[in-house]
């Protein structure tokens, strides 16, 4: 019976997959051995105290960290490595650039381009990058300041928006470029409180959509319980507990687990 029913479960569609990955810097352990398999759609927050090894999880998909061993699949398609004749050799730069295209990521600081308007900060990428004529990019991009409430600022400069409404740009602009994965590595931690809860809410709307597959690391609890599917909760290189958010967040097994979480209470 069990198998039968266990047939008939629609496949999952594999869109990280992390293999085996150690990452060390010097003598410096920071990964062991690391496995992961994140799917399409899936919302996976990454928590756990300062120093676990959570940005350099999302930095070595970024490729801005190479693994020391083991081996990081991007949709189908090996990111440190190139397949050649069967075999896997070190990835050139060519290789890289095309897999980073696959990647979107938002950082704690929104980089926005100053000299550009936000329009245009959100059809740069896709015009040079994807090969979309203006008029397309302008489309996709309007679509996408639509989706975090921006449509209205699109002749304006960063300067001239609030720390929380550039985060809020730099989302769309990452999602103009339809990334297989979308990273998100502490998005809130460089802006004003009052500002957090913007940049939380249009990234729970673009989750609550569900076809985004996205990492996060964050440390807001709250968050994490609303957005993901599943939380991760790093310790000395490992994921040393999952589960959903209830399971991690609501019912934390090891002491390490109820500790880290008793400083957010
Ligand atoms: P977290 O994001 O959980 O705070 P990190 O992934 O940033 O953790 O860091 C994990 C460990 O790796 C830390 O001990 C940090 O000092 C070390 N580390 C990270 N990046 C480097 C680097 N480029 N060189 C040397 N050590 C690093």
């Amino acid at each position: 019976m069990t198998e039968v029913a266990e047939n008939l479960e629609p496949a999952r569609e594999v869109i990280v997959r992390y293999n085996n990955v150690k990452k060390a810097f010097g003598i410096n352990i920071v990964l062991n051995d690391l496995n992961l398999d994140v799917y399409k759609g899936e919302k996976v927050a990454l928590i756990g105290p300062s120093g676990s090894g959570k940005t350099t999880i999302i930095r070595m998909l970024m490729t801005l960290e190479q693994p020391s061993s083991g081996t990081i699949e991007i949709d189908g398609e090996h990111l440190w490595h190139k397949e050649v004749n069967g075999q896997l050799k070190d990835a050139d730069e060519k290789h890289l650039r095309k897999v980073r295209g696959k990647i979107g990521m938002v950082f704690q600081q929104y980089n926005l381009f100053p000299h550009m308007s936000i329009m245009r900060n959100c059809t740069e990428a896709p015009i040079h990058v994807l090969g979309l004529s203006k008029d397309e990019a302008k489309e996709r991009a309007l679509q996408m300041l639509q989706k975090v409430g921006l449509s209205d600022k699109v002749d304006m400069y960063p300067s001239q928006l609030s720390g929380g409404q550039q985060q809020r740009v730099a989302i769309a602009r990452s999602l103009v470029m339809q990334p297989k994965v979308m990273l998100f590595d502490e998005v809130t931690a460089a802006l004003d409180p009052e500002l957090v809860g913007e940049v939380l809410e249009v990234i729970k709307d673009i989750a609550s959509e569900g076809e985004t597959t996205m990492m996060l690391i964050t440390h807001e609890m709250d968050f994490a319980r609303d957005v993901a599917d599943r939380v991760l909760f790093l310790d000395n290189g490992l994921i040393a507990e999952h589960g959903t958010p209830y399971d991690v967040i609501e019912n934390p097994q090891s002491d390490r687990l109820k500790s880290f979480l008793g400083r957010f209470n």
